[in-house]
């Protein structure tokens, strides 16, 4: 089962981007053949100095690798590294309708929070469609929030095969409710661009504050407490069962704060990611290494996506001598 996902530098990767996508890819890397890649090409829709992409990017490969991607058994990349992708996202747009993508809900999210409305933002859909088909990818790993530009994905391929015949691998979005939506600390959508993030490799001050300004109701320390709301939420991806079931009691019980169990929070983290958090500020100091496995990895990448660009030329008539 060949599995793919990619992640945007367009900012920290946060407790959300973890527990939806990094986590469970880092799982199927022990059965399956997997395709991880850092969206450098997404990330121009809402990054615009060349010098914070490029360190965006940097920091996003580091994270994922001090969290135990291999590159050596996975194939591991930066989008842009691997130009067929592009070329691929210009025969793929002639598949979908300007109508279709403007009932994105990323789109229109996106906009309403300030971003601008470039025609890259409006495409993108078709961008991540290119991503996906290009590596003949079966089953994406991703958050909710992606679900719809999947079934685009899936448009877009069953149109392309009617037109030119069997091409493309109709791939399947892996979404695991429990982890689907992961709220802010401000209650929405954690999101890089929406600045309401927990960047689990943040510096200790840093979290502490993150997860201080996590927003509650203004109960006190004597009231009884409803477990629900973005501080129970997010704690909760840190427990099994069981820890759930003890921390609702903790918000029914009167006697805890919640500056209580933010701080219990934050140790979760901290010893969730303690080995990831030394690992990265190891790997920080070794860019060379990891410049050589980026290297690797988009050679690896491209051996996958040229001949099946080289089959799309075929049958879309720009190979045009016979
Ligand atoms: P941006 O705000 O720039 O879109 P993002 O935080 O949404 O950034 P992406 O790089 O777009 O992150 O998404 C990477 C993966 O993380 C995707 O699979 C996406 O579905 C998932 N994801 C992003 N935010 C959340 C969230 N709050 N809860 C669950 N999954 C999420
Ligand atoms: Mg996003």
């Amino acid at each position: 089962m060949r599995i793919l996902s990619g992640i945007q530098p367009s900012g920290r990767p946060h407790l959300g981007n973890y527990f939806s996508m990094m986590k469970r890819m880092l799982e199927y890397q022990e059965t399956s053949e997997l395709f991880c890649f850092v969206a450098s090409y997404h990330a121009m829709t809402t990054v615009e100095k060349g010098e914070d992409l490029a360190r965006n990017i940097e920091g996003v490969v580091l994270d994922f690798l001090a969290l135990g991607m291999d590159p050596n058994r996975s194939t591991f990349w930066v989008q842009s590294d691997v130009p067929e992708v592009t070329e691929l996202t210009w025969i793929l747009s002639m598949q979908i309708t300007v109508p279709q993508l403007e009932l994105a809900h990323s789109f229109k999210d996106k906009v309403a929070q300030g971003i601008i409305p470039s025609g890259g933002l409006f495409i993108y859909p078709i961008l991540m469609a290119a991503d996906i088909l290009a590596f003949r990818s079966e089953k994406v790993p991703v958050g909710k929030d992606q679900k719809q530009h999947l079934e685009f994905t899936r448009d877009i391929a069953r149109r392309f095969n009617n037109v030119y015949g069997d091409i493309l691998t109709m791939p399947e979005a892996d979404i695991s409710e429990d982890v689907a939506v992961v709220p802010g600390l401000d209650g929405r959508k954690m999101s890089k661009s929406y600045k309401n993030t927990i960047d689990f490799f943040a510096s200790e001050k840093d979290l502490k504050k993150a997860v201080s300004s996590i927003i509650t109701d203004s109960k006190g320390v004597d009231d009884v407490k409803e477990p629900e709301g973005p501080l129970y939420d997010i704690y909760s991806l840190f427990l099994d069962e069981d820890g759930r079931k003890a921390l609702a009691d903790r918000f029914r019980t009167p006697g805890t704060g919640y500056g209580h169990i933010k701080m219990d929070l934050l140790k979760a983290i901290l010893e969730h990611f303690g080995e990831a958090r030394e690992r990265r500020a190891t790997l920080e100091k070794d860019p060379d290494t990891v410049r050589d496995m980026l290297a690797a990895g988009a050679k690896k990448a491209r051996a996958v996506a040229a001949p099946l660009l080289e089959d799309v030329r075929k049958a879309t008539g720009l190979r045009y001598m016979r």
